[in-house]
């Protein structure tokens, strides 16, 4: 066997490499420079750890990562330590003596990988360390993690990343690997040019990632659809729920625990120590749900999140992309769901118009949230149109709402013509806007106080559209907000001084009133579709398919975990994954032969609870 092969194996308990992995391990292993970009999940970790070690073991010296996330740092090192390899870490929560400590080890070659902060890193005191290091051919490697930090195209630019630039000039010679998961093609040129990897090798993975299934639905009663899908599918599992607003944030988490799932909120108004708190026991305890605005996630490295849920739409494909993709880094079957309406389509197209942008600016932002709505309005594979829009093809994926459920979809064009056209009328016969409710009240013949006020069912079209469900003229009027047929004009009211929109013609309207373009609407997902049975409340993701007895086993195991885990202050899924406990239950072995070889089980995990593990495997039986 290789030397990283047997790193990965041994050491890590792994039996094979996932996707390009190998490749880039040995490429850096040999000393080659890398540009990696992977997706979340996609085992990145493994593409430097294993290089550190193995050239350490040829005497090449320590490693040093370079990561923004200090909070991270303490778990990076306790899943290290629990696999047996030297690591530690430097960054601005240690106290004076602590750094000296970990610059001492790492001085007389004690360590293995060190993480460092950049802007500790660039210190001349780090630099002078590093300058010994190099000197005695002992600086094995260099690893910068999330280096789409060091762009200003990215979404995460972090100035204190562009000074690594001196890694290059400093230590010729060393091996860099730079890692991301987030990097359209002018992030990558820039991290290439900031960083100079103009010699790296580029490792481009798919940006697929199969084992998340998204569906997007059309809101109604958003906290109670949200509860359902959590009660149905997520029993316990650990999630996370995006809100546009703070408030909206402490209402959710409240609404969600009065029913009996445990959640936490999380934004950036609340008290600096009760976001700790929060993200610490979503991190450590099991089926956490934390309700969140964007401010939360950023380098949650929590593999078993199970489902991201979006109550409020996103700003764009690539926001919420991102956010979805932290769910099922162990990549067991998770979920990005997302209900949307259309006031998510007014609030953001609102949230543009009045933000302090440049015109132009303005108009790209339009551009993103219009690609984000076709994505929502689609009535074929999400997926394809998630990779198309990241300049990738691929086929209809098979694990998508329309795909699974493909969409009852019916010809709105005529009901399209007969909004437009009744909005026409009634801004023609009384000079003035008027909001939805209104103008589906006239379409639909409803005779209200306000109808006879302005003697609305005096105009031609007053009732046309009541063969419509209100629902589906509701779908008409979203696709026309979408695609920009219809358009939003905001007028105050003269009694109470309420600002609200209106709705207006706008010079798309025309073709459609013109019937030179079709109006296609998925019918009303509520109508079409009937959910599947609800699944085990104790069964998670990874022991779906095991049997009853094995299923006991997974339980026992857990709460094991779960003891061992508080015991060392690390998350759970440092000690043992859920794929791993799986396995474990599954496999019902009876001696530490039988442990071995199980996926996730290397050598000194084997050593430090194998025992422990044959006990509560064998107590289960
Ligand atoms: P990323 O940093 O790319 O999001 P991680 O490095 O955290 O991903 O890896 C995600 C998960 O996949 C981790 O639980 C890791 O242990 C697991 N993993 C990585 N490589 C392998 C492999 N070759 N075989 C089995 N599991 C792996
Ligand atoms: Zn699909």
């Amino acid at each position: 066997m290789s030397a990283v092969h047997t790193v990965l194996h041994d050491i890590f308990g792994y039996a094979a490499f996932r996707g390009p992995q190998q490749a880039i391990v040995e490429h850096v292993t040999d000393g080659g420079d890398a540009l990696v970009l992977m997706p979340t999940g996609g085992g990145k970790s493994l593409c430097y750890q294993i290089p550190a070690i193995v050239r350490q073991q040829q005497g090449h010296g320590v490693a040093i990562v370079v990561s923004p996330l200090i909070a991270l740092m303490h778990d990076q090192v306790g899943a290290l330590h629990e696999a047996g390899v030297e690591a530690a870490y430097l960054n601005s929560s240690l106290d004076y003596a602590q750094a000296q400590e970990v610059e001492w080890q790492l001085q007389c070659g004690k360590l293995n990988l060190l993480y460092v902060a950049p802007e500790r890193l660039v210190t001349p005191r780090f630099l002078g360390l590093l300058d010994d290091l190099f000197a005695q051919g002992q600086l094995g490697l260099f690893a910068i993690d999330e280096a789409h930090c060091v762009s200003q195209w990215g979404h995460d630019f972090r100035p204190e990343y562009r000074a690594l630039s001196v890694l290059h000039e400093r230590y010729a010679g060393v091996p860099r690997i730079a890692l991301t998961a987030t990097a359209d093609a002018l992030t990558r040129a820039d991290i290439v040019e900031r960083l100079h990897l103009e010699g790296a090798r580029q490792f481009v993975s798919s940006f697929d990632r199969p084992n998340i299934r998204y569906t997007i639905v059309e809101k109604k009663d958003v906290t109670h659809q949200l509860m359902r899908f959590i009660k149905h599918e997520h029993e316990g599992e650990a999630g996370v729920v995006y809100c546009q607003s703070r408030r909206r944030v402490e209402e959710l988490a409240q609404t969600l625990q009065d029913n009996g799932i445990q959640s936490l909120p999380y934004h950036a108004g609340l008290p600096s120590e009760m976001r700790q708190l929060h993200q610490n026991r979503f991190l450590r305890e099991e089926g956490i749900v934390m309700v969140a605005t964007i401010a939360f996630g950023m380098g949650i490295d929590k593999p078993d999140v199970r489902f991201v849920a979006h109550v409020d739409m996103p700003k764009n494909i690539e926001g919420y992309y991102q956010e979805t993709g932290r769910a099922g880094r162990d990549g067991l079957p998770a979920q990005a769901w997302m209900a949307y309406g259309i006031s998510d389509v007014v609030n953001q197209r609102r949230m543009i118009d009045e933000g302090g942008a440049e015109e132009a600016f303005k108009a790209v932002l339009r551009g993103k949230l219009d690609a984000l709505l076709t994505l929502a309005e689609a009535t074929d594979c999400r997926r394809v149109r998630l990779l198309q829009y990241f300049g990738e093809a691929s086929e209809p994926c098979g694990n998508c709402d329309n795909c699974l459920h493909p969409p009852a979809i019916w010809d709105g064009t005529d009901a399209a013509r007969k909004l437009l056209s009744t909005i026409f009328r009634v801004h023609e016969m009384s000079q003035l806007t008027f909001g939805a409710g209104h103008i589906m009240d006239v379409l639909r013949g409803k005779v209200t106080d306000k109808v006879t006020q302005f003697l609305h069912d005096k105009i031609s079209t007053f009732g046309i559209g009541k063969d419509y469900s209100e629902q589906q003229l509701r779908g008409v009027m979203r696709q026309l907000l979408a695609t920009g047929a219809l358009g939003l004009h905001k007028v105050t009211s003269e009694n109470s001084g309420h600002v609200f929109d209106t709705l207006t013609l706008t010079p798309q309207s025309r073709a459609v009133l013109r019937g030179d373009v079709q109006v296609l609407l998925r019918e009303s997902v509520a109508a079409t579709r009937s959910r599947g049975g609800k699944r085990g409340a104790t069964t998670s993701a990874a022991a779906m398919h095991l049997g009853p007895d094995a299923q006991a086993r997974f339980i026992n195991l857990k709460a094991w975990r779960s003891e061992v885990a508080k015991a060392h202050d690390l998350p759970a899924y440092v000690i043992f994954n859920d794929a791993t406990l799986a396995g474990i239950a599954e496999r019902n072995p009876q001696t530490l032969e039988a442990l071995q070889g199980i996926s996730g089980i290397g050598a000194k995990k084997l050593e430090a609870y194998g025992q422990e593990v044959l006990r509560v495997v064998g107590a289960s039986r």
